[in-house]
């Protein structure tokens, strides 16, 4: 059993961990750079190691010092969060050999998912559908081969890709050869690595992700799915469960392909197997190891606490449900307030003068931030979350409405105005967009 957990991250995803660790009667350690000493999971935490000044590189991805921490504490396991560590699979491996249990997959299935090549094969042999694309590695010597198989347009994508870098569209022949050259040194510059693949482009896909949990010994569920399509810059803004474009037949056979691979894998832990989704087909794009921003969604409509679920798995306990006794209830929208310019989304640190969360039935908001609170300017800058549920997607949306104008924080520039907008268009209220709607609605009344 554990009984004491190390929180190696910061902001609302520290918090949200810590909760869970309390209801389950877990002490708990947090983690901090001297950029967050006076932040919330600091205070609400039964213990608090300082692990270095404020950049990443020295604190929250200091793998030395937060082992360190754990041995100081005597804490016997780490919620990585998401982001940092938590895909990191020499991390995973490390605590491993100290004996303090990593909650989260093996550190193997960290690195077949870490990959993409590896990643979209694996997930065809375990019988999910994927992308058009070349068989592993596209080289500049083949690349007009591989594209006149899969057909123009096609997406160059870096194998060690993330957060949508590296990534280039060949609309034609004629566009292919700078496609790949392009894709191949931003890959190397922000991956060390220029190995590149080839997929067939979708036009105007959505981007609908399903939640799994596996016990690690063969057993496995799904909770459904997220349409996460509006999105700026590959960045994730709202996020809807269940998607406004799938009915229950639809979301059952998705969510039963994806438990079943995971049975196949043994995988242990949360994971979301992302697809794109055009004219009724899925496409896997990759799966994360990890616990998403988005989770609480998922938590909204099925009433299953994830961070219970993933300590569970990783203390040998197994799921709490079976897969027949998860209930779909409703549903439910988050928004990511960032601390951002609402138009130019350009961050915008500093002192929060007033906070006032909404509250009501069907409301539910994650965030580290109080009145006072002076946001550091270094780490990103998601600063709460806000998650409403309702019976139907129409009275989710009417509540949303009601509690964005709740909502106040002063002080600094945040994203809400932007959700006061989006709750007001017409496409939104319908359900019908797709991943490209949200930057061309911004192009469009910017001007
Ligand atoms: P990353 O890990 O860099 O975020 P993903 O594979 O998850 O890369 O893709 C990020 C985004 O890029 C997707 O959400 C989608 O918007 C777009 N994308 C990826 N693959 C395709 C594709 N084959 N066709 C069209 N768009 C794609």
């Amino acid at each position: 059993m554990i009984s004491k957990i190390l929180i190696a991250n910061r902001g609302e995803i520290a918090l949200r961990v810590l909760r869970a660790c309390k209801e389950l009667g877990i002490a708990t350690v947090a983690v901090h750079s001297t950029a967050d000493a006076d932040a919330m999971h600091v205070r609400l935490a039964d213990e608090s190691v300082c692990i270095g000044p404020p950049p990443s590189r020295d604190s929250y991805l200091n793998i030395h010092q937060i082992v360190a921490a754990c041995e100081i504490t005597g804490a016997d396991a780490v919620h990585p969060g998401y982001g940092f560590l938590s895909e990191n699979a020499k991390f995973a491996e490390i605590l491993d050999a100290h004996g303090i249990t990593f909650i989260g997959p093996t550190a193997e299935h960290i690195r077949i998912m870490g990959d993409k090549i590896t990643a979209k094969k694996t997930a065809e042999e375990l019988g999910i559908p994927v992308v058009p694309g070349s068989d592993g590695e596209v080289k500049p010597d083949n690349a007009l081969e591989v594209a006149r198989k899969i057909g123009f347009p096609v997406l160059i994508k870096a194998t060690a890709g993330g957060g949508g870098r590296g990534m280039k569209v060949a609309k034609t022949e004629a566009d292919l050869d700078e496609a790949v050259s392009t894709a191949r040194s931003e890959a190397l510059a922000a991956f060390g690595n220029d190995a590149v693949y080839m997929e067939k482009y979708l036009g105007k896909p959505r981007h609908i992700e399903v939640q799994v949990v596996g016990d690690g010994e063969g057993d496995a569920i799904h909770l459904g799915e997220r349409d996460c399509s509006l999105q700026r810059r590959h960045q994730k803004v709202w996020e809807e469960a269940n998607s406004p474009a799938l009915n229950v037949e639809q979301r059952m056979k998705i969510g039963k392909i994806c438990a079943d691979a995971m049975k196949k894998l043994k995988y242990r832990g949360a994971g979301t197997i992302e697809f794109l989704y055009e004219n009724g087909e899925f496409y896997f794009i990759e799966m994360n190891t990890r616990l998403q921003v988005e989770h609480p969604i998922t938590e909204a409509i099925t009433g299953i606490d994830l961070v219970h679920e993933q300590i569970r798995v990783a203390s040998g306990a197994g799921l709490s449900v079976r897969q027949e006794d998860v209930v779909f209830s409703g549903h439910a929208i988050e928004c990511r307030i960032n601390a951002e310019d609402p138009r130019t989304f350009v961050p915008s640190p500093g002192t929060i003068t007033h906070f006032h969360a909404p509250g009501g039935l069907g409301v539910r908001v994650d965030s580290g931030a109080y009145q006072g609170y002076r946001i550091p300017p270094y780490y990103d800058s998601l600063i709460g979350k806000l998650i409403v549920h309702g019976r139907t997607r129409v009275e989710c949306m009417m509540r949303l409405r009601r509690v964005l104008d709740e909502f106040v924080i002063d002080g600094i520039k945040t994203t809400l105005p932007l959700f006061q907008d989006l709750i007001g268009n017409q496409d939104i209220a319908n359900g019908d967009y797709d991943i490209h709607w949200l930057e061309d609605y911004l192009a469009k009344t910017d001007a």
